[in-house]
Protein backbone atom coordinates (compact mmCIF):
# COMPACT_ATOMS: atom_id res chain seq x y z
CA UNK A 1 0.00 0.00 0.00
CA UNK A 2 1.41 3.78 -0.64
CA UNK A 3 2.54 5.60 1.59
CA UNK A 4 2.76 8.81 -0.72
CA UNK A 5 -0.77 10.28 -1.44
CA UNK A 6 -2.37 13.35 -2.98
CA UNK A 7 -3.45 16.50 -1.05
CA UNK A 8 -5.52 16.77 1.21
CA UNK A 9 -8.43 18.42 0.46
CA UNK A 10 -10.69 20.80 3.16
CA UNK A 11 -14.12 22.30 3.87
CA UNK A 12 -15.08 24.35 6.16
CA UNK A 13 -17.25 23.71 9.23
CA UNK A 14 -20.21 26.09 8.65
CA UNK A 15 -19.14 29.62 10.27
CA UNK A 16 -16.96 28.76 13.03
CA UNK A 17 -14.23 29.98 10.73
CA UNK A 18 -12.03 26.08 11.23
CA UNK A 19 -11.87 23.61 8.11
CA UNK A 20 -11.82 20.01 7.97
CA UNK A 21 -10.04 17.62 6.26
CA UNK A 22 -12.37 15.42 4.24
CA UNK A 23 -10.83 12.46 5.67
CA UNK A 24 -11.03 12.84 9.44
CA UNK A 25 -9.87 10.24 12.10
CA UNK A 26 -12.16 8.18 14.86
CA UNK A 27 -10.14 6.92 18.01
CA UNK A 28 -12.35 3.99 19.19
CA UNK A 29 -10.28 1.27 17.57
CA UNK A 30 -7.39 3.42 20.32
CA UNK A 31 -8.85 1.68 23.34
CA UNK A 32 -6.86 -0.27 25.38
CA UNK A 33 -4.12 0.03 22.56
CA UNK A 34 -0.30 1.07 23.59
CA UNK A 35 1.31 4.95 23.60
CA UNK A 36 3.19 3.20 20.14
CA UNK A 37 0.37 2.40 18.60
CA UNK A 38 -1.83 5.70 18.77
CA UNK A 39 1.24 7.28 17.99
CA UNK A 40 1.57 5.38 14.60
CA UNK A 41 -2.30 6.18 14.10
CA UNK A 42 -2.32 9.93 14.91
CA UNK A 43 0.94 10.61 13.51
CA UNK A 44 0.80 9.47 10.17
CA UNK A 45 -2.76 11.07 10.09
CA UNK A 46 -1.11 14.56 10.76
CA UNK A 47 1.80 13.92 8.39
CA UNK A 48 -0.71 13.59 5.74
CA UNK A 49 -2.25 16.76 6.61
CA UNK A 50 -5.72 15.17 8.57
CA UNK A 51 -7.04 17.33 10.61
CA UNK A 52 -10.13 16.41 12.50
CA UNK A 53 -10.36 14.03 15.26
CA UNK A 54 -13.41 12.48 17.00
CA UNK A 55 -12.92 11.63 20.81
CA UNK A 56 -15.73 10.32 22.53
CA UNK A 57 -13.77 7.47 24.39
CA UNK A 58 -14.23 6.28 27.64
CA UNK A 59 -11.29 5.46 30.46
CA UNK A 60 -8.47 7.71 31.47
CA UNK A 61 -5.90 5.81 30.24
CA UNK A 62 -6.71 6.01 26.77
CA UNK A 63 -7.53 9.37 26.91
CA UNK A 64 -4.39 10.33 28.47
CA UNK A 65 -2.24 8.56 25.78
CA UNK A 66 -3.79 10.42 23.18
CA UNK A 67 -2.85 13.58 25.14
CA UNK A 68 0.43 12.32 25.01
CA UNK A 69 0.92 11.34 21.98
CA UNK A 70 -0.96 15.24 21.26
CA UNK A 71 2.05 16.69 23.02
CA UNK A 72 3.42 19.91 20.98
CA UNK A 73 0.86 18.88 18.54
CA UNK A 74 -2.27 19.51 20.10
CA UNK A 75 -2.69 22.67 17.35
CA UNK A 76 -2.74 19.95 14.43
CA UNK A 77 -6.40 18.74 15.49
CA UNK A 78 -9.72 19.92 15.46
CA UNK A 79 -10.79 17.73 18.36
CA UNK A 80 -14.52 16.61 18.64
CA UNK A 81 -14.86 15.73 22.23
CA UNK A 82 -18.21 15.02 23.75
CA UNK A 83 -20.41 16.49 26.93
CA UNK A 84 -22.32 13.48 28.26
CA UNK A 85 -19.79 11.06 27.33
CA UNK A 86 -18.86 8.48 30.74
CA UNK A 87 -17.65 5.53 31.52
CA UNK A 88 -18.32 3.26 34.13
CA UNK A 89 -15.41 0.84 34.85
CA UNK A 90 -13.84 1.92 31.70
CA UNK A 91 -16.87 1.22 29.94
CA UNK A 92 -18.91 3.44 27.57
CA UNK A 93 -21.90 5.21 29.13
CA UNK A 94 -23.72 8.27 29.13
CA UNK A 95 -25.11 10.92 31.40
CA UNK A 96 -27.41 13.51 31.61
CA UNK A 97 -26.61 14.87 34.78
CA UNK A 98 -24.70 18.60 34.57
CA UNK A 99 -22.56 17.47 37.31
CA UNK A 100 -21.20 14.38 35.71
CA UNK A 101 -21.45 15.21 32.43
CA UNK A 102 -18.90 18.62 33.81
CA UNK A 103 -16.63 16.10 35.53
CA UNK A 104 -15.90 14.28 32.76
CA UNK A 105 -14.90 17.15 29.75
CA UNK A 106 -12.75 18.65 32.66
CA UNK A 107 -10.95 15.36 32.68
CA UNK A 108 -10.96 15.41 29.07
CA UNK A 109 -9.20 18.95 29.19
CA UNK A 110 -6.72 17.73 31.62
CA UNK A 111 -6.07 14.10 29.90
CA UNK A 112 -5.32 16.39 26.90
CA UNK A 113 -3.38 18.63 28.21
CA UNK A 114 -4.81 21.45 27.08
CA UNK A 115 -7.24 24.37 27.72
CA UNK A 116 -9.84 24.35 24.82
CA UNK A 117 -11.72 21.53 22.85
CA UNK A 118 -12.30 22.78 19.44
CA UNK A 119 -16.13 21.09 18.94
CA UNK A 120 -18.51 20.37 22.38
CA UNK A 121 -20.54 17.86 20.99
CA UNK A 122 -23.49 17.19 23.08
CA UNK A 123 -23.56 13.34 23.21
CA UNK A 124 -25.64 10.88 21.68
CA UNK A 125 -29.11 13.01 20.50
CA UNK A 126 -31.12 9.50 19.68
CA UNK A 127 -34.45 9.56 21.27
CA UNK A 128 -37.07 11.88 22.53
CA UNK A 129 -35.87 12.00 26.12
CA UNK A 130 -32.26 12.45 24.70
CA UNK A 131 -33.57 15.68 22.95
CA UNK A 132 -35.91 17.11 25.83
CA UNK A 133 -33.15 16.46 28.58
CA UNK A 134 -29.98 17.95 26.76
CA UNK A 135 -32.02 20.80 25.12
CA UNK A 136 -34.33 21.63 27.15
CA UNK A 137 -32.17 21.34 30.49
CA UNK A 138 -28.85 22.36 31.77
CA UNK A 139 -26.69 20.76 29.70
CA UNK A 140 -27.21 22.88 26.13
CA UNK A 141 -26.93 26.13 28.85
CA UNK A 142 -23.40 24.54 29.78
CA UNK A 143 -22.21 24.05 26.55
CA UNK A 144 -23.38 27.69 25.40
CA UNK A 145 -21.21 29.05 28.28
CA UNK A 146 -18.08 26.56 27.00
CA UNK A 147 -18.47 28.49 23.98
CA UNK A 148 -18.97 31.88 25.17
CA UNK A 149 -15.50 31.61 27.34
CA UNK A 150 -13.52 29.91 24.90
CA UNK A 151 -13.39 26.88 26.30
CA UNK A 152 -15.30 24.77 22.90
CA UNK A 153 -15.41 27.04 19.83
CA UNK A 154 -18.60 25.26 18.34
CA UNK A 155 -21.03 23.46 19.26
CA UNK A 156 -22.03 20.37 17.95
CA UNK A 157 -24.24 17.06 18.54
CA UNK A 158 -23.93 13.72 17.48
CA UNK A 159 -26.86 11.08 16.52
CA UNK A 160 -27.97 8.18 14.58
CA UNK A 161 -31.36 9.35 14.34
CA UNK A 162 -32.72 11.47 11.57
CA UNK A 163 -35.85 12.85 13.08
CA UNK A 164 -34.80 14.02 16.46
CA UNK A 165 -31.01 14.90 14.53
CA UNK A 166 -33.57 17.74 12.48
CA UNK A 167 -34.58 19.05 15.63
CA UNK A 168 -31.58 19.40 17.79
CA UNK A 169 -30.53 21.44 13.94
CA UNK A 170 -33.64 23.19 14.12
CA UNK A 171 -32.75 24.60 17.61
CA UNK A 172 -29.95 26.86 15.75
CA UNK A 173 -27.24 25.93 18.46
CA UNK A 174 -25.87 23.97 16.80
CA UNK A 175 -22.57 24.71 13.96
CA UNK A 176 -22.01 21.03 13.16
CA UNK A 177 -23.80 17.39 13.63
CA UNK A 178 -21.97 14.08 13.63
CA UNK A 179 -24.39 11.66 11.60
CA UNK A 180 -23.94 7.83 10.87
CA UNK A 181 -24.13 7.85 7.09
CA UNK A 182 -23.64 4.95 4.61
CA UNK A 183 -25.55 3.49 1.74
CA UNK A 184 -27.18 0.71 3.81
CA UNK A 185 -27.81 3.10 6.66
CA UNK A 186 -29.74 5.88 4.41
CA UNK A 187 -32.24 2.84 3.37
CA UNK A 188 -33.30 1.99 7.30
CA UNK A 189 -36.48 3.93 8.28
CA UNK A 190 -36.14 6.45 10.71
CA UNK A 191 -37.77 4.56 13.08
CA UNK A 192 -34.88 1.64 12.97
CA UNK A 193 -32.02 1.66 15.40
CA UNK A 194 -29.51 1.33 12.94
CA UNK A 195 -27.13 0.38 15.60
CA UNK A 196 -28.99 -2.28 17.02
CA UNK A 197 -28.28 -3.78 13.34
CA UNK A 198 -24.81 -3.78 13.03
CA UNK A 199 -25.10 -7.12 15.02
CA UNK A 200 -26.91 -8.64 12.74
CA UNK A 201 -25.68 -11.05 10.66
CA UNK A 202 -27.10 -9.82 7.39
CA UNK A 203 -26.30 -6.17 7.49
CA UNK A 204 -30.19 -5.65 5.73
CA UNK A 205 -32.63 -2.80 5.49
CA UNK A 206 -35.95 -2.19 3.36
CA UNK A 207 -34.93 -0.88 -0.40
CA UNK A 208 -36.23 2.14 0.24
CA UNK A 209 -34.48 5.01 0.57
CA UNK A 210 -35.50 6.98 3.76
CA UNK A 211 -36.98 10.54 3.03
CA UNK A 212 -35.97 11.48 6.56
CA UNK A 213 -32.58 10.57 6.44
CA UNK A 214 -32.27 13.02 3.03
CA UNK A 215 -34.24 15.83 4.27
CA UNK A 216 -31.69 15.96 7.36
CA UNK A 217 -28.71 15.99 5.02
CA UNK A 218 -30.36 19.12 3.18
CA UNK A 219 -31.53 20.97 5.82
CA UNK A 220 -27.91 20.85 7.47
CA UNK A 221 -26.39 22.61 4.33
CA UNK A 222 -29.71 24.65 4.31
CA UNK A 223 -28.86 26.17 7.70
CA UNK A 224 -24.96 26.15 7.75
CA UNK A 225 -24.78 23.05 9.66
CA UNK A 226 -21.95 21.01 9.21
CA UNK A 227 -21.78 17.45 9.00
CA UNK A 228 -19.09 14.67 10.45
CA UNK A 229 -19.45 11.38 9.29
CA UNK A 230 -19.32 8.36 11.38
CA UNK A 231 -20.35 4.51 10.63
CA UNK A 232 -18.88 5.60 7.06
CA UNK A 233 -18.22 1.80 5.80
CA UNK A 234 -20.97 0.34 8.25
CA UNK A 235 -18.56 -0.79 10.69
CA UNK A 236 -16.70 -2.62 8.11
CA UNK A 237 -19.86 -4.84 6.78
CA UNK A 238 -20.40 -2.56 3.86
CA UNK A 239 -16.84 -4.13 2.60
CA UNK A 240 -17.76 -7.91 3.17
CA UNK A 241 -19.57 -10.39 0.83
CA UNK A 242 -21.03 -12.10 3.79
CA UNK A 243 -22.50 -8.72 5.55
CA UNK A 244 -23.69 -6.39 2.62
CA UNK A 245 -27.17 -5.90 1.79
CA UNK A 246 -25.90 -4.69 -1.99
CA UNK A 247 -25.47 -7.62 -5.12
CA UNK A 248 -21.66 -6.63 -4.22
CA UNK A 249 -18.93 -5.15 -1.45
CA UNK A 250 -17.91 -1.74 -1.67
CA UNK A 251 -14.44 -0.73 -1.34
CA UNK A 252 -13.50 2.26 1.37
CA UNK A 253 -13.18 4.51 -1.35
CA UNK A 254 -16.95 3.95 -2.36
CA UNK A 255 -17.99 4.14 1.09
CA UNK A 256 -16.31 7.50 1.64
CA UNK A 257 -17.31 8.93 -1.32
CA UNK A 258 -20.93 8.31 -0.62
CA UNK A 259 -20.33 10.20 2.24
CA UNK A 260 -18.51 13.18 1.24
CA UNK A 261 -20.94 13.50 -1.71
CA UNK A 262 -23.88 14.07 0.58
CA UNK A 263 -25.17 17.77 1.50
CA UNK A 264 -23.23 19.50 4.44
CA UNK A 265 -20.97 16.47 4.59
CA UNK A 266 -17.52 18.29 5.52
CA UNK A 267 -15.36 14.75 6.88
CA UNK A 268 -15.75 11.59 7.43
CA UNK A 269 -14.35 10.25 10.63
CA UNK A 270 -12.49 6.69 9.78
CA UNK A 271 -11.88 4.73 12.70
CA UNK A 272 -7.85 3.26 12.56
CA UNK A 273 -6.05 0.75 14.68
CA UNK A 274 -2.80 1.49 12.84
CA UNK A 275 -0.85 3.05 10.49
CA UNK A 276 -2.08 0.94 7.35
CA UNK A 277 -6.10 1.75 7.79
CA UNK A 278 -4.75 5.59 8.15
CA UNK A 279 -3.10 4.85 4.45
CA UNK A 280 -6.31 2.66 3.51
CA UNK A 281 -8.27 5.37 4.43
CA UNK A 282 -5.92 8.74 2.70
CA UNK A 283 -6.04 6.11 -0.67
CA UNK A 284 -9.11 7.73 -1.13
CA UNK A 285 -7.10 11.01 -2.38
CA UNK A 286 -5.30 8.95 -5.18
CA UNK A 287 -8.11 6.90 -6.73
CA UNK A 288 -10.21 8.72 -9.60
CA UNK A 289 -13.74 9.16 -10.65
CA UNK A 290 -14.15 5.62 -11.89
CA UNK A 291 -12.86 4.19 -8.89
CA UNK A 292 -14.80 6.83 -6.35
CA UNK A 293 -18.35 5.96 -8.38
CA UNK A 294 -20.61 4.19 -6.15
CA UNK A 295 -23.89 4.23 -8.31
CA UNK A 296 -23.41 0.71 -9.76
CA UNK A 297 -23.58 -0.78 -6.47
CA UNK A 298 -26.87 1.37 -4.75
CA UNK A 299 -28.32 1.17 -7.84
CA UNK A 300 -30.02 -1.87 -6.76
CA UNK A 301 -31.99 0.02 -4.99
CA UNK A 302 -33.28 2.30 -8.16
CA UNK A 303 -36.80 1.42 -8.03
CA UNK A 304 -36.60 4.02 -5.16
CA UNK A 305 -34.64 6.47 -6.52
CA UNK A 306 -35.79 6.59 -9.28
CA UNK A 307 -35.64 10.37 -10.51
CA UNK A 308 -33.92 11.43 -7.59
CA UNK A 309 -30.18 12.57 -7.91
CA UNK A 310 -28.11 10.23 -5.54
CA UNK A 311 -24.80 12.70 -6.31
CA UNK A 312 -22.87 10.08 -7.57
CA UNK A 313 -21.67 11.82 -10.97
CA UNK A 314 -21.82 8.68 -12.81
CA UNK A 315 -23.35 10.58 -15.73
CA UNK A 316 -19.79 12.86 -16.58
CA UNK A 317 -18.63 13.92 -18.63
CA UNK A 318 -20.86 16.49 -19.53
CA UNK A 319 -19.44 18.76 -22.85
CA UNK A 320 -20.53 21.81 -20.74
CA UNK A 321 -18.36 20.58 -18.11
CA UNK A 322 -21.23 20.86 -16.07
CA UNK A 323 -20.61 19.58 -12.17
CA UNK A 324 -24.05 18.02 -12.95
CA UNK A 325 -24.04 16.09 -8.94
CA UNK A 326 -23.49 19.92 -7.54
CA UNK A 327 -26.05 21.43 -9.73
CA UNK A 328 -28.95 18.87 -8.54
CA UNK A 329 -27.64 19.18 -5.37
CA UNK A 330 -27.93 22.62 -4.84
CA UNK A 331 -31.11 22.72 -6.47
CA UNK A 332 -32.72 20.18 -4.15
CA UNK A 333 -31.62 22.29 -1.29
CA UNK A 334 -33.02 25.72 -2.85
CA UNK A 335 -36.15 23.94 -4.02
CA UNK A 336 -36.75 23.21 0.00
CA UNK A 337 -38.16 26.41 0.66
CA UNK A 338 -37.88 28.56 -2.61
CA UNK A 339 -38.75 31.69 -1.54
CA UNK A 340 -35.64 31.75 1.15
CA UNK A 341 -33.02 30.27 0.05
CA UNK A 342 -30.28 31.41 2.45
CA UNK A 343 -27.42 33.02 0.42
CA UNK A 344 -24.84 30.71 1.30
CA UNK A 345 -26.44 28.18 -0.89
CA UNK A 346 -27.15 30.78 -3.40
CA UNK A 347 -23.36 31.33 -3.29
CA UNK A 348 -21.98 28.04 -3.49
CA UNK A 349 -24.18 27.39 -6.60
CA UNK A 350 -22.63 30.76 -8.15
CA UNK A 351 -19.39 29.91 -7.18
CA UNK A 352 -20.15 26.72 -9.30
CA UNK A 353 -17.61 27.05 -12.73
CA UNK A 354 -20.71 25.95 -14.88
CA UNK A 355 -23.72 26.33 -13.97
CA UNK A 356 -27.71 25.06 -15.40
CA UNK A 357 -28.13 27.54 -17.72
CA UNK A 358 -24.32 26.24 -19.37
CA UNK A 359 -27.16 23.23 -20.38
CA UNK A 360 -27.02 22.50 -24.35
CA UNK A 361 -29.40 19.80 -23.61
CA UNK A 362 -27.75 16.89 -25.69
CA UNK A 363 -28.82 14.13 -23.17
CA UNK A 364 -25.84 12.34 -23.00
CA UNK A 365 -26.13 12.36 -18.65
CA UNK A 366 -29.62 11.21 -19.19
CA UNK A 367 -28.11 8.18 -21.16
CA UNK A 368 -25.82 7.71 -18.36
CA UNK A 369 -27.83 8.54 -15.27
CA UNK A 370 -29.04 4.84 -13.56
CA UNK A 371 -31.67 6.43 -12.00
CA UNK A 372 -33.57 8.07 -14.41
CA UNK A 373 -32.95 12.09 -13.08
CA UNK A 374 -34.42 14.19 -15.71
CA UNK A 375 -31.13 16.23 -15.82
CA UNK A 376 -32.26 18.75 -18.45
CA UNK A 377 -35.17 19.74 -16.73
CA UNK A 378 -33.15 20.14 -13.32
CA UNK A 379 -30.47 22.04 -14.97
CA UNK A 380 -33.52 24.82 -16.71
CA UNK A 381 -34.87 24.39 -13.23
CA UNK A 382 -31.38 25.50 -11.30
CA UNK A 383 -31.06 28.27 -13.80
CA UNK A 384 -34.53 29.68 -13.00
CA UNK A 385 -33.99 29.26 -9.72
CA UNK A 386 -30.80 30.58 -8.85
CA UNK A 387 -30.89 33.07 -12.61
CA UNK A 388 -28.14 31.51 -14.06
S1 LIG B 1 -27.98 12.67 -12.50
FE1 LIG B 1 -27.86 10.46 -12.13
S2 LIG B 1 -25.76 9.85 -12.64
FE2 LIG B 1 -25.81 12.10 -12.46
S3 LIG B 1 -25.21 12.53 -10.37
FE3 LIG B 1 -27.44 12.40 -10.36
S4 LIG B 1 -27.91 10.25 -9.92
FE4 LIG B 1 -25.74 10.33 -10.47
S1 LIG C 1 -27.74 17.51 -21.18
FE1 LIG C 1 -26.79 19.31 -20.28
S2 LIG C 1 -25.98 18.61 -18.34
FE2 LIG C 1 -26.39 16.80 -19.55
S3 LIG C 1 -24.43 16.31 -20.54
FE3 LIG C 1 -25.62 17.59 -21.97
S4 LIG C 1 -24.98 19.69 -21.54
FE4 LIG C 1 -24.30 18.43 -19.80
Amino acid sequence: MSTQHKAMQYRPIGTTGMSASIIGLGTEHLDNKPFVTADEVIGTAIDHGINMMDLFMPGEAVRTTIGKVLSGKRDKMIIQGHIGSTDINEQYDRSRDLTVCKKYFENLLRCLHTDYIDCGMLFFIDSEQDFTQVFEGEIVKYAQDLKKEGTIRAIGASSHNPIIARRAVETGVLDLLMFSINPAFDMAPSSVNVLDHLEDDRFDFEKNLDPDRAALYKVCEQSGVAITVMKTLGAGKLLSTEHTPFSQPMTVGQCIHYALTRPAVVSTLIGCASGAQVHEALGYLDIDDTERDYSGIVKDYQGTFKGKCVYCNHCLPCPQEINIADVNKYLDIGALNEKAIPPSITQHYTSLNRHGSDCIACGRCEERCPFSVPVIKNMKRAAALFGV
